[in-house]
């Protein structure tokens, strides 16, 4: 079986700061009343995690490197949009995703309470199933303190053909 044959997994962290007054985009969905994520986009940690799986498990180096903090076309997407674009090159590139699985660490949004929603946004943007949990760190470090909030995801891409 040739390299590219094979199932690959990826995976991909993100934090944002938490700034107090913004509105916060978390996993594809608008929340009202929970201060949002600070950040060059809409600071949606999940999306961009997922991003990061989906490029690493591809080959396709990262979120960074495939957008550009610095690239003013992307200033303000939304998370989704990003994931929608590396679903575009994942495509391209000869893989479908066979699923993938983010986990929100932080103190709010809590994003079980509309999980449906949100996987059903991401699975529509990542083209595979996209499984969303969350847990907090009981009150410590940066999430702990509401400071950030942070994803952590993994995918696994299966080859096309
Ligand atoms: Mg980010």
């Amino acid at each position: 079986m040739s390299e590219t044959l094979v199932p690959r997994v990826g995976v991909g962290t993100d934090v944002h700061p938490v700034e107090p007054g913004r509105e916060c985009w978390m996993a594809g969905l608008l929340w009202e009343g929970v201060d949002g994520c600070a950040g060059h986009s809409d600071g949606d940690v999940v999306a961009h995690a997922l991003c990061d799986a989906l490029l690493s498990a591809a080959g396709l180096g990262d979120l960074g490197a495939v957008f550009g903090t610095g690239d003013p076309r992307w200033s303000g997407a939304h998370g989704v949009e990003l994931l929608a674009e590396v679903r575009r090159r994942v495509t391209e590139a000869g893989f479908r995703l066979g699923n993938a699985a983010v986990q929100v660490i932080g103190n709010a949004p809590r994003v079980g309470r509309r999980r449906a929603e949100a996987q059903a946004v991401l699975s529509e943007a990542a083209g595979g199933p996209v499984a969303v949990s969350g847990t907090t760190t009981d009150g410590l470090g940066l999430t702990g303190r509401g400071e950030g909030v942070a994803a952590v995801a993994t995918a696994l891409l299966l080859p096309v053909g």
